[in-house]
């Protein structure tokens, strides 16, 4: 379906961003991944269904390496069609006593970056007339959670960003949606497992159960590859109309 199209994935050398750059890759887009950690093994992962899957190391703090990956994407795999902003960090800690620089680090990276590859990638979609934008936010861009102050107000400011972008390209081929998942069993939440085994001297399999009881009615993590298959269907014919949209898969942890 995706044959033709090519995707920047950003984060994508772990999680939720692999997931969605391998699946995108098996319904036949070229990908260009992004991310720190072990690229090899994820390149080696996306290359199963795309040989030709790039990578770009560009830091996503940072506009200038964020701006040279968009032009790398179009260079490289012709063009950038669809673009979904991933990169997330996590940081846990009250107001009063949350370090500065991990504040900004947060909206750098999970915020102001989406904004730097949309501007990036705009003009080209816009050109072709043809584009899909796929933010990941977080059920903590619709509702919050104490001690998650600057996650949460970027993740809310990313919502707020994929609808004003949605209205700007409303009446175009290219459409803007955010993802919203509830608890993902990834490395940034396993950290969270780890923290609170620790902190309440439990298992880790109780520590997960305890994480899930408090926020996710459905107690079962989403997968990546749930949320990688409405990435595809955000992508699909079907979904043109389907603009500025905070979608939710977590499980009912919103709907209470
Ligand atoms: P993860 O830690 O498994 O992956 C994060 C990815 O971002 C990695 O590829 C990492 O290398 C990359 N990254 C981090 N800092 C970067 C930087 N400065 N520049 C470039 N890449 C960078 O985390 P995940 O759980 O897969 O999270 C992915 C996204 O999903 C994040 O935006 C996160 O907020 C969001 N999310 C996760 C969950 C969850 O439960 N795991 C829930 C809701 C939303």
């Amino acid at each position: 379906m995706l044959n033709g199209k090519t995707a920047l994935v950003t984060g994508s050398t772990s999680g939720i961003g692999l997931g969605i750059a391998k699946t995108l890759a098996l319904h036949g887009a070229r990908v260009m991944i992004n991310g720190f950690g072990d690229v090899e093994a994820a390149l080696a992962q996306v290359r199963e269904h795309d040989p030709e899957a790039a990578y770009h190391g560009a830091d996503m703090s940072k506009p200038a390496e964020i701006e040279a990956m968009v032009r790398a994407c179009e260079q490289q795999l012709g063009s950038c069609d669809i673009l979904v902003n991933n990169a997330g960090i996590q940081f846990v800690a009250p107001v009063e006593d949350f370090p500065v620089e991990r504040w900004d680090a947060i909206i750098a990276i999970n915020l102001s970056s989406a904004f730097h590859t949309m501007r990036a990638a705009l003009p080209g979609m816009r050109a072709r007339n043809w584009g899909r934008i796929i933010n990941v936010a977080s059920a903590h861009g619709l509702v919050a959670s104490a001690n998650k102050s600057a996650y949460v107000a970027a993740k809310h400011g990313i919502v707020g960003l994929t609808k004003a972008a949605a209205l700007e390209t409303a009446t175009t081929g290219i459409t803007v949606n955010a993802i919203c998942p509830g608890w993902v069993l990834t490395p940034l939440v396993q950290k969270q497992v780890d923290a609170r085994a620790a902190a309440e001297g439990v298992s880790n399999e109780e520590a997960k159960r305890r994480l899930l009881a408090e926020k996710q009615p459905s107690l079962q993590f989403t997968t990546p590859e749930e949320l990688a298959e409405l990435a595809v269907f955000l992508c699909s014919p079907a979904a043109q109309n389907v603009r500025g949209q905070a979608w939710a898969v977590d499980g009912g942890w919103t709907a209470q």
